[in-house]
């Protein structure tokens, strides 16, 4: 019998470290997902959106909770919560966009449980890490028994909350280059309250002497998938000029990119709400990347 709001029977086991959970993925196979912050999945599981014989509870394995840098990376252990990403002196000085997307994200609460491995590992649409990693070419370090892979994160997420991890597959870590862009911007349109995010934009670019050598631009809240688009218009030229054609550019390669594709429409915000707003939040990362540099 359905009682409202209670997830359906199954078995609950806590892994208390990363080869314990590996061991336990291993051997519930399809019939088993691992719970992280709890934020997306339980109330999927609440709902009934998601059935489970297994639940495995990573949350407590602590090796997964770190940040650091090694040479030119910036490295997030998947167990760090939304708030300590927030907080982070050394992510808010190599990558300012990270620590906005993470204070952006709904509430106290959600951020103190929430992480950002199970926010990549649950891909939604409208989440608020996807177009800032995606621009600055994060890979994610995927793990299961038999070893480990690097996957690239726009290549991992392949559609709305479908990416490319097996069932017996951990995310590790989020790997975020900090040689490639000196330039970030992010811009988000929210609701009040925890709501989600109707439309996220954020801009990576390479700049020096004056000059744009390389823009690019993540959108979210769009597409089922985020878009990923290089501003090649605006390469090549100085900052100021860079910033009188960027609208243009932007309108463009959106509208270039988005051909063919069901933009998302929902009670909150139409198609072409979301649209029209991402156009112009893009243009608000793309000065807050490219303005006061030189
Ligand atoms: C009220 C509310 C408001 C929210 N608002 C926002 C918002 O504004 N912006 C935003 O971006 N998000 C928002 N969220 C979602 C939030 O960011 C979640 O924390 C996040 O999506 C999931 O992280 P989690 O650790 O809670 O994952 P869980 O809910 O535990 O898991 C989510 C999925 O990821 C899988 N998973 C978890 N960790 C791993 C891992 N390491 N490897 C492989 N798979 C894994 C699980 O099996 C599950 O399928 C909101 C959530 C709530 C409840």
């Amino acid at each position: 019998m359905y009682i409202g709001g209670y997830p359906r029977q199954l078995r609950y086991y806590r892994a208390s470290s990363l080869s314990h959970a590996l061991e336990l993925l291993s051997e519930v196979g399809e019939e088993g997902k691992v719970i992280a912050g709890g934020q997306s999945l339980m109330p999927m599981m609440r709902l009934r959106m998601s059935f489970l014989n297994n639940l495995i509870d990573i949350y407590g394995i602590n090796e997964l909770r770190y940040v650091k840098i090694d040479g030119n990376t910036l490295k997030i252990g998947a167990l760090t919560t939304h708030q300590e990403i927030a907080m982070d002196p050394t992510i808010a000085r190599n990558m300012p966009m990270l620590t906005r997307a993470a204070w952006t994200i709904a509430d106290l609460q959600v951020r103190n449980r929430g992480t950002i491995g199970g926010s990549l590992a649950h891909a939604d649409p409208a989440a608020n890490y996807l177009p800032a990693l995606m621009v600055a070419d994060a890979e994610l370090s995927i793990i299961d028994k038999a070893g480990q892979r690097r996957v690239r994160l726009s290549n991992f997420m392949l559609d709305s909350y479908t990416t490319d991890i097996k069932p017996s597959e951990l995310v590790a870590e989020v790997d975020i280059p900090l040689d490639r862009y000196n330039a970030f911007g992010y811009s988000i349109l929210k609701r009040g309250g925890n709501a989600f995010p109707i439309v996220i934009a954020a801009v990576a670019a390479k700049v020096g002497n004056g000059v744009v050598h390389e823009a690019r631009l993540g959108v979210g809240g769009i597409t089922a998938k985020p878009l990923l688009i290089e501003l090649n218009d605006i390469e090549g030229k100085s900052i100021g000029d860079a910033l009188n054609s960027a609208q243009r550019s932007i309108d463009a390669s959106i509208d270039e990119s988005i051909k063919g594709t069901r933009l998302l429409s929902d009670i909150h915000a139409s198609d072409r709400y979301r649209l029209g707003a991402a156009k112009s939040f893009s243009l608000e990362a793309v000065k807050s990347a490219l303005g006061g540099r030189s």
